[in-house]
């Protein structure tokens, strides 16, 4: 889950085949969704990998690597609806079924936690004879119209508020941010694993570092040596993990915009009061 621009990336051939034009006037006419095989299940591939490229290569939700799993074309807005306890309610969005915007990758986790689950806090948009080539790109409007619980990565300025803790654990007041997090279960145990490493390596890095450049320091009493040490160890590590290509990128974003909140929860037996000062000194002439 990272904020990105709305898609620009040509629409995938096949979404715009005669057979995918024959699916979706069959369930407008039927007013639901028909197909028992999924129509991508030829083609796929093209759809998914463009899908994953577009994201690259994690998850549209929790930011896993999907690079060699499998991987899901998760619908946004469900193409089919029934009704599941963790749900208010649910709608089926059948003539969306093949629309471009509608589609995210998404590992498999998260496909089946989040499955036809999509809540909003007001009104619904309802099938106003929109062609395929119309709804192919119709989520910025849509979302417009109905204000989704659910957060879109394209759409929704979400980053700035979600806090992780140092065992990963991910808490947000965001409304949308926690029915996100409920819906697609993302604190569940790997993702909070996954997310601790992040803050143990820096942990590590930081206590491994600091101790180097203290003692450099006392040999050469140079305070440009230690900052230039400072940034590269840690400053520009941050910057790399918070790149968009990273995964679980949020983490290091977080940490980047509150590093002072990240040494003050560090407990002082793995590093000292000393040591924090430092690091808090140093950290604030870089930004
Ligand atoms: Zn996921």
């Amino acid at each position: 889950m990272r904020e990105r621009k709305y898609r620009s990336i040509t629409i995938p051939s096949h979404l715009n085949s005669e057979k995918i034009a024959l699916e979706f006037k069959n369930n407008i006419t039927k007013s639901a969704y028909l197909s028992k095989n999924t129509p991508y299940n030829d083609d796929a591939k093209l759809v998914k990998n463009t899908l994953k490229k577009l994201y690259d290569y994690k998850c549209a939700y929790c930011e896993s690597f999907i690079k060699n799993a499998y991987g899901e074309i998760e619908h946004y807005r469900p193409k089919k609806s029934f009704n599941l306890s963790r749900c208010d309610s649910t709608k089926a969005y059948y003539w969306l079924a093949f629309s471009w915007d509608n589609l995210l990758p998404c590992c498999k986790k998260c496909n089946i936690e989040k499955s036809n689950c999509f809540d909003v806090f007001d009104r619904r948009v309802n099938y106003n004879k929109e062609t395929l080539e119309v709804l192919h790109k119709s989520l910025q409007g849509y979302n417009r119209i109905e204000n989704p619980k659910l957060l879109h990565p394209e759409i929704d300025a979400f980053e700035d508020d979600i806090v992780f803790d140092h065992k990963g654990f991910m808490r947000s007041d965001n409304e949308k941010v926690i029915y996100t997090r409920r819906i697609c279960d993302l604190n569940r145990k790997n993702l909070r694993e996954a997310r601790e490493k992040i803050f143990t390596k820096y942990l590590k890095l930081l206590k491994k570092n600091l101790a180097f450049m203290i003692e450099l320091q006392e040999v050469s009493d140079d305070f440009k040596l230690l900052l230039k040490n400072f940034k590269l160890y840690i400053v520009d590590e941050l910057k790399d993990d918070k790149a968009m290509n990273q995964e679980y990128s949020l983490v290091s974003h977080y940490i980047y915009n509150n590093f002072e909140h990240f040494l003050e929860e560090i407990d002082e037996s793995y590093l000292s009061k000393e040591d924090k000062a430092i690091s808090s000194k140093l950290w604030l002439i870089y930004n």
